[in-house]
């Protein structure tokens, strides 16, 4: 069996690459050790969450926001097992999409853990452990993420009490209590879905600020917003311990700055202290394939290794752990592979926390252009002067774009409010064509939208606002 191109891994960053492969007339197989294809992304993450994260989110506005618009629907029952279902439709209705583009573009698939004995030769080791090998002038390892642990704290997963993000997925009843560990997208995201259904969440962050790397004022607002949601915050809180007790289980922690420990009692703790490059039994060792000093596979600017023909893409190299960088990755390297110019953009790649507001950015922070030394200008429009998001009575949130002072060139666009996920993507195109604040603020508008406020956020980097 013998291929241009075998791609190890099927997540966003491989099954996509494979496509792009294929329809550039490669003859492409991809590898997956896994029962379903679409990696963390369609099955344990992105999309299981975001069903999860809507429902529950309709569940809360049934209570607290439909009676303010005259809809009386009473207090809404909560159904877990049909929301459940929905998110397991919802993920079996997509993981089946890749299989069916798979078959529509010719891609052999071969199911078993992939281990690469050299360049141009991956053996495959199936279930019942027989193994076949695959030869391809290139290699594309494409093998994701995993769950990272707390440094120094040894935690043990049972994906009931103590779970990582795939056991706060599939909850079968809702905690009464919960801590989450770690106030990161992924936190903060799964605490909000089990917070409108009813637990007690209480974030435990060892840095002064949730969601790290995000704008700070951004991060500070939507802090203050999931408060008034009922979660609670420890910040600037070193986690020490999380152990089993006999009704749940119990976090310790201690200020970071020093001080007293406390511990926290709960139904259930999510660990959501992040990812880390996956590429056990891949190999890599004795093929030669060098990591960087992360553990993650290093890479040059054409994701080639240090092994000419073995190339790798997605959350297994460096960069930010999202299921669309890794897609683009995906499409640049077949682009390479088939001998065509690909590309990514490394700073205008969108990131989005899906709760209730949504939180989105692209490009740069205040923090960061501060820190680099940029002379910028800040346009902020907020949400409660928006005709639209009056009569949605989503008036929660603001946009905040950060220009150059001198060529008014957008820099950074930071939203949150209702639809900032949405949003979020005029800005993505405007700086992919490295457009003004003004090229934005002239552009017509549809009205009443909630888009209206980039505009005028736009508007107030260079003049005046209108609507403030
Ligand atoms: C709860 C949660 C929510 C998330 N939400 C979002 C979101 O909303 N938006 C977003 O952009 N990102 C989100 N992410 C991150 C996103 O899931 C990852 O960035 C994305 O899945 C990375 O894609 P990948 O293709 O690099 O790797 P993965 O999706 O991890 O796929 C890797 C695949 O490789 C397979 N594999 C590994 N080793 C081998 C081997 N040796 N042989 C064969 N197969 C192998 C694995 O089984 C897996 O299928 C979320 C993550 C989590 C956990």
């Amino acid at each position: 069996m013998s291929y241009d191109v075998v791609i190890i891994g099927t997540g966003p960053a491989g099954y996509v690459c494979a496509i792009k492969c294929a329809q550039l007339g490669l003859k492409t197989a991809v590898v997956e050790k896994e029962e379903t294809f679409g990696g963390t992304c369609l099955n344990i993450g992105c999309i299981p969450s975001k069903a999860l994260l809507y429902a529950s989110e309709m569940f809360a506005e049934a209570e607290h926001a439909l009676p303010a618009l005259g809809v009386n629907v009473g207090k809404p029952k909560l159904d877990l097992k049909a929301m459940m279902a929905h998110k397991d439709t919802t993920v079996d209705a997509n993981v089946k999409g890749v299989e069916f583009l798979f078959k529509k573009n010719k891609i052999d698939t071969f199911r078993g853990t992939g281990r690469i004995v050299s360049a141009g030769k991956v053996a495959v080791t199936g279930e019942d452990g027989k193994e076949t090998e695959v030869e391809a002038k290139s290699i594309v390892i494409a093998t994701g993420s995993d769950v990272a642990g707390i440094p120094g704290v040894e935690v043990k997963f049972d994906e009931k009490v103590i779970v990582s993000s795939t056991g706060a997925l599939s909850f079968s009843k809702v905690p009464a209590t919960m801590v989450v560990v770690g106030g990161g997208v992924i936190g903060l995201e799964l605490g909000s879905v089990w917070a409108r259904l009813g637990a007690k969440v209480t974030v435990v962050e060892f840095l002064d600020t949730i969601l790290g790397g995000m704008d700070g004022e951004v991060a500070r607002q939507f802090q203050r917003m999931l408060a008034k949601q009922g979660l609670e915050f420890r910040l600037g809180a070193k986690v020490t311990a999380v152990n089993k007790v006999k009704k749940g289980a119990s976090v310790t922690f201690e200020p970071v700055k020093g001080g007293n420990a406390e511990t926290i009692d709960a139904d259930v703790v999510l660990v959501a202290t992040g990812r880390r490059a996956y590429s056990d039994r891949l190999g890599l060792k004795e093929a030669g394939v060098a990591l960087d000093e992360r553990g993650r596979v290093a890479v040059d600017k054409h994701y080639q290794t240090n092994v000419p023909g073995i190339y790798a893409i997605g959350d297994v190299i460096a960069g930010p752990m999202l299921a669309h960088k890794g897609e683009d990755e995906g499409v640049a390297l077949a682009e390479m592979l088939a001998g065509q110019a690909g590309h990514v953009n490394y700073d205008v790649i969108p990131s989005v926390v899906y709760t209730s507001p949504e939180v989105a950015s692209v490009g740069k922070t205040e923090e960061e252009l501060k820190k680099a030394g940029v002379d910028y200008k800040v346009g902020k429009f907020p949400f409660t002067a928006n005709g639209r998001a009056r009569a949605m009575l989503h008036t929660d949130g603001f946009v905040k774009i950060l220009a150059d002072k001198a060529t008014d060139r957008v820099l950074g666009v930071h939203i949150v409010g209702f639809g900032a996920g949405e949003m979020i993507h005029e800005a993505a195109v405007l700086m992919e064509f490295g457009g003004a604040s003004e090229d934005l603020a002239r552009t017509c508008h549809a009205h009443p939208t909630m888009s209206e406020a980039v505009k005028e956020a736009a508007l107030a980097t260079f003049f005046k606002p209108i609507h403030i």
